[in-house]
């Protein structure tokens, strides 16, 4: 039997060959939190400030970032 209409070809992945990742603190579970940076008007040459929000994700148990999920473009800044 083929099902028709199942939309773009999405990569197969087992979940069983997936492993977990866990905060430094060994929990497991995260939630979404934003930093947000701001450019002053000088960096953004419009006369405006500018509010750059970043999406995180934190250990629910700790508040520590998870570092993994960092794109590597940002993982200079220290004070994330
Ligand atoms: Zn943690």
């Amino acid at each position: 039997m083929k099902f028709a209409n199942q939309g773009p070809q999405q990569p197969q992945i087992n979940i069983n060959q997936t492993s977990k990742l866990k905060c430094d603190c060994g929990y497991g579970l995260f939630e979404i939190s934003f930093s947000i940076r701001k450019a002053s008007a000088l960096i953004t040459g419009n006369g405006q400030d500018a509010i750059i929000p970043l999406q995180l994700f934190t250990c629910k148990k700790c508040g520590e970032v998870l570092k993994d999920t960092i794109p590597p473009e940002l993982k200079h800044i220290e004070d994330l």
